[in-house]
C-alpha cells in the first residue's frame, strides 16, 4: 500500500500509552459461558460479581423461550425505525404492559436506557427552561444535558436543602420560576456506582413548592425495589408526583433496552420529536418478546426479588464484617472503595486470579481518588458462592492492605 504520509490519527496511540501510565486504560473480559452466578472469563471459571443481571433473567428459560417464538414466527430484525415501519405490535404491547406495571398514563420505549435519557431530556427542554442535575447522576443523564439548550445546575449529591436552595436562587430572578417556562429536576433512583437511593419524597417535596417537574432515572431500581420491582417511585409511594420515569430493559430485566413512563402527553411529544427515537432502529421482535415475558415472570415470581435482597444483606455484612470500606449503599450495589485505580486494578486482577470477576471502576465512570471494586449480588447467587467470593475478597484485601 503507498504511504501517504503521517497518520492523521497518530495521536490515539499516544492517549492510549498515556492512559496506561496513569493505570486508567480498561482491557476488555471476554465471556465465554452465559450471563450467570458462574461463568467463564477469558477462559477461566468464575463467580461474577459485575453483572446487572440482578434476578437471574438474562436466561430465564420463558424469556429465551418467548425469544425463540418471536425469532420463528417474526424474524430477527424490525427493518425500520419505528416511525417509518419498524412498530411492531409486540412494541405496542410491551408499552402498554409497562405502563400498567409502572401505573403511569402511558409508556415508549428506546433502544437503551442510554437514548432513553439522551433522547427525552433535550426533546422535551428549550433554551426557555431549567435542568437542575444531581451531581451523580449517570453519563446518560449528562449527556441528555449536554445535548439541550436549556440552563442547566447542578445541585449536591442527594442534599434536599441544596435542590431548594438552587430552585430558591432560580425563583429569586422573578415568578415562581424565575424567568423559565419550566424547570425540570434530574435524578437517578438507585446511584449506579455508590448503590445509594435518591430521597424521592424529599424531591417531590422541594420541587412541587417551587413548581418543578421530577424526572427519575430507575435503571438500577427496577427489578430491585418496590412491589414487584416496579421502581424508587413505588417504593417511596409517590406515583403522580414523579413527571418522568427513565427505565431499562437491558439489567434486571434481563434483555436490551429503555423507556421513559409519563403521560400521554409526553409519549406523543416524543414521538415526534425525540431523535433516537426518529433516527434509530426500533428493538427486534425477540427483544419485544423477551422483555413482555420479563414482566410475567415480575408479577409471578416476587421471590426472585426476595432472594436478591437476603444475597444482598448477607455479602454486605460479610464485607462490612471484614473491615472493608463499602461506601452509602443501601441496594445490591456494594462498592468497595480503594481510593487509587490502581489498587482497585491490582485487587480486581487478584480477585480475578481466585476465582472471582469484580470490575475496578475508575475515572473517569467516578472521580479519580474514588477508584472502587463494584459489586453486584443477583438473586441467582448461592450461599457457597457468596461465602467464596467473601473469602477472595478477604485474602485479596489482605495483601493489599485494604484492611
Ligand atoms: N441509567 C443508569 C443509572 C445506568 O446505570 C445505565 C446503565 N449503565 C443507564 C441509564 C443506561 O442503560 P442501558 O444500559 O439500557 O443503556
Amino acid at each position: 500500500m503507498k504511504s501517504v504520509g503521517s497518520d492523521p490519527l497518530g495521536y490515539l496511540a499516544d492517549e492510549i500509552e498515556e492512559l496506561k501510565r496513569q493505570n486508567l486504560y480498561r482491557p476488555l473480559r471476554v465471556m465465554t459461558g452465559p450471563q450467570a452466578s458462574q461463568t467463564r472469563m477469558d477462559g477461566m471459571p468464575v463467580i461474577s460479581l459485575s453483572s446487572n443481571n440482578y434476578l437471574g433473567l438474562a436466561t430465564h428459560p420463558r424469556l429465551v423461550q418467548a425469544a425463540l417464538t418471536a425469532v420463528r414466527d417474526l424474524g430477527v430484525g424490525s427493518g425500520a425505525v419505528r416511525t417509518i415501519a419498524g412498530t411492531m405490535e409486540l412494541h405496542e404491547e410491551l408499552e402498554q404492559r409497562l405502563a400498567a406495571f409502572k401505573h403511569t398514563e402511558a409508556v415508549l420505549t428506546f433502544q437503551s436506557g442510554f437514548t432513553a435519557n439522551s433522547g427525552v431530556i433535550p426533546t422535551i427542554t428549550t433554551e426557555h427552561d431549567l435542568i437542575v442535575s444531581d451531581a451523580l447522576n449517570h453519563a446518560s443523564i449528562i449527556d441528555g444535558v449536554r445535548l439541550s439548550k436549556a440552563s442547566r445546575t447542578v445541585y449536591p449529591h442527594t442534599d434536599v436543602g441544596g435542590l431548594a436552595e438552587v430552585l430558591r436562587e432560580a425563583r429569586d430572578k422573578g415568578g415562581p420560576k424565575g424567568p423559565y417556562r419550566s424547570i425540570l429536576v434530574i435524578t437517578d433512583g438507585v446511584f449506579s456506582m455508590d448503590g445509594d437511593v435518591a430521597p424521592l419524597p424529599g424531591i417531590c417535596e422541594v420541587a412541587e413548592r417551587f413548581e418543578a417537574a421530577v424526572m427519575v432515572d430507575d435503571a438500577h431500581a427496577s427489578g430491585v425495589l418496590g412491589r414487584n420491582g416496579r421502581g424508587t417511585i413505588d417504593h417511596f409511594n409517590v406515583h403522580g408526583r414523579v413527571h418522568i420515569q427513565v427505565g431499562t430493559l437491558s439489567k434486571a430485566i434481563g434483555v436490551l433496552g429503555g423507556y421513559v413512563a409519563g403521560s400521554q402527553h409526553l409519549r406523543d411529544f416524543l414521538i415526534q420529536r425525540a431523535r433516537p427515537f426518529l433516527f434509530s432502529t426500533s428493538q427486534p421482535p425477540a427483544v419485544a418478546a423477551a422483555c413482555l415475558a420479563a414482566i410475567d415472570v415480575l408479577e409471578h415470581e416476587p421471590e426472585r426479588i426476595e432472594r436478591l435482597w437476603t444475597n444482598t444483606h448477607f455479602f454486605k455484612r460479610g464485607l462490612a464484617e471484614l473491615g472493608f470500606d463499602t461506601g452509602i449503599s443501601t441496594t445490591p450495589i456494594t462498592p468497595v472503595m480503594t481510593g487509587e485505580s490502581a489498587v482497585a486494578a491490582r485487587m480486581s486482577e487478584r480477585l480475578f486470579e481466585l476465582g472471582v470477576f469484580a470490575q475496578a471502576v475508575i475515572y473517569p465512570t467516578v472521580a479519580l481518588d474514588k477508584a472502587r471494586i463494584r459489586t453486584i449480588v443477583s438473586s441467582e447467587h448461592s450461599r457457597e458462592e457468596l461465602q467464596a467470593c467473601l473469602d477472595a475478597f478477604d485474602t485479596a484485601g489482605r495483601e493489599l492492605r485494604l484492611i
